[in-house]
């Protein structure tokens, strides 16, 4: 343990770091940084959300398309299984959504919710959108409501699992079994 003492003497302490309260939090933050890249939102050409639909389902974690909207994993889940429902369109907020887009939203979340309690056994879900940074969104430029599935008691433990370098790994194989269960004749 002295070992392990010195070494992190050279270390920065978290409190030192602006706006970061926690550890958990700082567990995040290079991941996010995928998505904010400088702060900025991203212009529709490198959107994440636009991009994905052009890249292989594997690549881009989709597990369903549809016409107006499509799914995909979260890079950053807060648990595992966690959806992201978008439209194909560069939209900032819901009141910009067609009303296709708003119908296709609304019943791929709902397969989603199907696929993902057959799969995953899941005891319940949060799902919602978080509309400009303020109010939380990490890619507050393009629109996507998140499918958060739930156990009694994942909070408990997922977290230091999620925290970890086992995400990339489960992310893949998440994505097959959400894709694997999706009914092949909805998308
Ligand atoms: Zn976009």
């Amino acid at each position: 343990m002295d070992q392990h003492s010195d070494e992190f003497e050279g270390l920065e302490q978290s409190s030192e770091f602006a706006a970061v309260p926690d550890a958990f939090q700082r567990l995040w933050t290079p991941h996010r940084m995928v998505y904010i890249q400088d702060g900025q939102q991203p212009h529709p050409d490198d959107c994440p959300f636009c991009l994905a639909p052009g890249m292989t389902d594997e690549k881009a974690l989709i597990v369903a398309r549809g016409k107006h909207a499509y799914v995909l994993l979260n890079l950053f889940p807060y648990n595992s299984g966690h959806l992201l429902v978008c439209p194909y369109r560069h939209i900032a907020t819901y009141d910009e959504a067609s009303p296709e887009e708003i119908a296709e939203i609304g019943s791929l979340t709902q397969v989603a919710m199907r696929v993902l309690k057959a799969v995953s056994h899941c005891d319940g879900f949060n799902i919602g959108m978080n509309q400009g940074r303020i109010a939380g969104a990490g890619i507050a430029g393009h629109l996507h409501q998140h499918i958060v599935p739930r156990w009694a008691l994942d909070s408990n433990f997922f977290p230091i699992i999620a925290g970890t370098k086992a995400i990339p790994r489960l992310l893949g194989d998440v994505r097959r079994e959400v894709a694997g269960g999706w009914p092949t004749d909805q998308s």
